[in-house]
């Protein structure tokens, strides 16, 4: 039997960091998450970070657990060598910084450093739905849209270090301008933000309305909610059509905040994908919630350095 070892995984988001000591099968044995001020200067968010994996190494060490390393992953766009963040739209004072430096010179092991939608997407096809699957994706739909492609067991990287801005592609060329930059964004149409949008139209309302709300609404079979996660879902469908023709998945795994709106919400993904896209490389793909739910991108950080970088 080989030995179990230990990691810890991080993931570093707009709202919160999320940190756990992790086993070489995936399981979460101890599991922590503070709430970040994104707003907050570089210093503060580093040493804030390094406090709760120091809080983590002693932890473990009072279970008898060796840490092995430690895999951390945020948003953003990286540099080659993975050790300076350039540019994270959700973490402002981070971007150009040497955030990365100074939690690696204070962190006492080995680690390595990753987009998060890479973590979610390793996370899922290790441990989660997409185990053993040839051609995968994994797509985190929360605030934006976020994905990764996993072919033959690797990461696609193409540049960044990530698979592709895959919430970014053009999905309603006349539509609203992103905040990206470009018209007509997936995440225009189907991110959560876009949900709440939605949502507030539909009920002719001025302040926001939380997916929380629209859940529990659409749960109870109140119309308007219904029809803001039906035409959510059926944008991402379309924007599945889109990576089909591109990557040809044969698993699209759905994870992030707004897998919570469950299957009615699923349905409404996988009828926009088969009346949008192309039959013959859409028909058999499967369209699965996620199974690590909000802990994807920290196990799969995990990973990383039990597996080595990928
Ligand atoms: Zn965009």
């Amino acid at each position: 039997v080989p030995k179990t070892h230990y990691v810890i995984g991080v993931d570093l988001g707009g709202q919160s960091v999320k940190l756990g000591v992790v086993d070489t099968h995936g399981a979460i044995l101890i599991r922590r998450q503070v709430p970040i001020d994104a707003a907050q200067f570089e210093e503060v968010l580093s040493r804030l970070i390094v406090q709760q994996i120091d809080a983590l190494f002693t932890e473990a060490a009072a279970l008898g657990k060796e840490i092995a390393g430690v895999g951390m992953v945020m948003p953003g766009y990286m540099n080659a060598a993975r050790g300076k963040l350039l540019f994270a739209a959700n973490l402002p004072t981070l971007s150009g910084s040497d955030f990365l430096d100074h939690i690696r010179d204070q962190v006492p092991a080995k680690i390595v450093f990753d987009a998060d939608c890479n973590g979610a997407a390793l996370g899922e096809f290790r441990y989660g739905a997409g185990r053993d699957i040839e051609r995968l994706v994994v797509a985190t739909v929360g605030t934006g849209i976020g994905g990764a492609v996993v072919i033959g067991g690797h990461l696609l990287r193409v540049v960044h270090h990530i698979s592709g801005s895959l919430g970014h592609i053009i999905v309603d060329a006349g539509g609203r301008r992103c905040a990206c930059g470009a018209r007509g964004c997936l995440e225009t149409r189907a991110s959560g933000r876009a949900l709440e949008a939605m949502a507030a139209k539909l009920l002719k309302k001025d302040e926001r309305v939380s997916g929380e709300e629209i859940n529990h609404a659409a749960v109870n079979g109140e119309a308007w909610a219904m029809r803001a996660v039906r035409e959510c879902g059926w944008w991402l469908g379309a924007g599945i059509a889109s990576w089909c023709a591109t990557y040809a998945p044969q698993q699209v795994v759905i994870g992030g905040g707004i897998a919570a709106l469950g299957r009615s919400y699923l349905e409404a993904v996988r009828d926009g994908l088969h009346e949008v896209g192309q039959p013959h490389l859409t028909a058999n793909v499967e369209i699965v919630p996620a199974l690590l739910g909000a802990n994807a991108g920290m196990v799969g950080a995990a990973s990383m350095m039990l597996h080595g970088k990928e």
